[in-house]
């Protein structure tokens, strides 16, 4: 089985979520499952480097962008066996950053347009198209109109993975004839039109052959109002091809054991050791350093899908308890002021770091007791798997992904692997974490790390479920 992953980003070249931790860890567990997988990126100014020397051009062309015919170059470059495929067109790559532009729709329908452009010149016709989010939703839209006559692409399958369902790329209709050569015939309700616009999401949803989500839980969430984002009743009309399968995490990316970047490594069995991780990490933010005070992370988007309005609802209130909070975050403007505002009331507390910072994140995994992600709602969400590896309990709403992953800690029978709330309310979430800092002082505690520690969140298991997606395409 040969499969190839189109995404916008991956790391280790370009993050700006979960997206590309995934897009960066499934493909090894697919070849590692015996199947081919390769992937498609844009050849973005943002990657390190050190990767973009290492890359060889092995084609050139150019691709329709509507009426424009626009220069493509493939370059290529394995990374960790995963032979990797980067776009390069310099217009709409070179750029700082990944997103935020204002030409986004020409961007990725050129982007999408290439995937296909370039299959019959990388020497591997893949059985299957994988592609992820809004950023390659028209692959598969793209692929029927304009390439489904070509022998080339005949029974060539189509995957679609729905990563996070608010952004759907969402544009005024002129972009089908404009940047997509597509006529009005795909302007229709059961097409691409949604709301008198074109929705980059709706043409993966609609015209892939299997669509996923991240998990389980998400997958039926999506198919009601509260979480459908004005596309539950497609989703629910696709709901015998839609499918949950909750991300894994790589650990050689996510071991204390061997971890580069965090000050001291241990494992399960010298928990002792995080402790000095810990010290570190209140020392270099200007907190009291003290092993017997419960330290909280919150590592996130600033954005209010992941409940930061509840936060900032009892942020006093935390910050009266006995513990101290320290945030890696950027996002939403309101938010990040609301903390610098009150890490400047409560220095001895709070600790912030309003940035995007991958090594500061590790050591944050290692040295915090617990992370906070009360999300409004969570596809799956990796911090909380991130930290369980490094013996951090999660504090989790019950929604999405959290829900699936976090099993409520009950003192009766023992069970579970951390502290969760049902409702999107912040005193629900405060009485949770008090109830989280009661047990930190218990001997209960470093038994809920070992076994959060000792639970496989690697892709064994989901990457067998893709392998069973792929099949149902053909
Ligand atoms: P989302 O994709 O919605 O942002 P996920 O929980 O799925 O949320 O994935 C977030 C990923 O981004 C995790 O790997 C997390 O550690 C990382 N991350 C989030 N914010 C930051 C930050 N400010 N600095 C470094 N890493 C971050």
């Amino acid at each position: 089985m040969k499969v190839l992953f189109a995404a916008s980003e991956g790391t280790p070249f370009a993050k700006s979520g979960g997206l590309a931790d995934v897009i960066g860890s499934l493909p090894k567990a697919m070849r590692e499952l015996g199947v081919d997988a390769r992937v498609v990126l844009p050849k973005y100014e943002e990657i390190p480097d050190n990767f973009r020397h290492k890359m060889k051009p092995i084609y050139r062309t150019t691709v329709p962008v509507g009426w424009r015919n626009q220069y493509c170059g493939v370059e290529y470059l394995e990374y960790n066996g995963v032979p990797f495929y980067f776009i390069d067109n310099e217009y709409y790559f070179k750029r700082p950053g990944l997103y935020g532009y204002g030409d986004e729709a020409e961007r990725y329908a050129f982007f999408c347009r290439a995937v296909l452009e370039i299959i019959p010149h990388i020497n591997f016709k893949p059985h299957v198209i994988h592609s992820h989010d809004w950023h390659t939703g028209m692959v598969s839209p793209l692929l029927k109109a304009h390439y489904s006559k070509d022998p080339f692409y005949k029974g060539m399958g189509t995957v679609f993975t729905i990563h996070n369902l608010r952004y759907q790329g969402v544009f005024p209709r002129e972009v089908l004839a404009d940047l997509l050569d597509l006529d009005d015939s795909y302007f229709t309700a059961d097409k691409l039109e949604f709301y008198g616009k074109v929705n980059f999401m709706k043409g993966g949803v609609v015209f892939s052959d299997v669509i996923n989500t991240v998990s389980k839980s998400y997958a039926e969430e999506i198919k009601t109002p509260y979480f459908g984002e004005n596309l539950d009743g497609l989703l629910s009309y696709r709901s015998k091809d839609l499918y949950g399968i909750v991300n894994g995490i790589d650990y050689s990316e996510f071991n204390p054991y061997t971890d580069p970047h965090i000050f001291y490594p241990y494992d399960s069995k010298s928990l002792e050791i995080k402790a000095k991780n810990k010290m570190e990490l209140q020392r270099n933010h200007g907190l009291p350093v003290s092993e017997k005070i419960p330290l909280t992370a919150i590592i996130s988007r600033l954005t209010s899908q992941k409940g930061i309005d509840l936060i900032a609802r009892v942020l006093e209130e935390i910050l009266s308890m006995e513990g101290q909070l320290i945030v890696l975050g950027a996002g939403d403007e309101q938010y990040e002021h609301l903390f610098k505002d009150a890490a400047w009331r409560h220095p001895d507390k709070l600790a912030i770091n309003i940035m995007y910072d991958e090594k500061l994140a590790h050591q944050i995994y290692s040295g915090a007791d617990l992370i906070l992600m009360p999300s409004q709602f969570e596809p799956c969400g990796l911090g909380q798997l991130i930290a369980m590896s490094y013996g951090t309990i999660p504090i989790v709403r019950e929604t999405g992904g959290l829900k699936d992953t976090v099993v409520p800690y009950n003192e009766q029978t023992g069970e579970g692997n951390g502290f969760t709330f049902t409702n999107y309310n912040a005193h629900d979430m405060l009485y949770t974490i008090e109830r989280a800092y009661k047990y930190y002082q218990q001997p209960v505690w470093k038994k809920l790390q070992e076994k959060t520690m000792s639970i496989d969140y690697s892709w064994k298991e989901s990457a067998k479920q893709y392998q069973e997606l792929y099949q149902k395409t053909q």
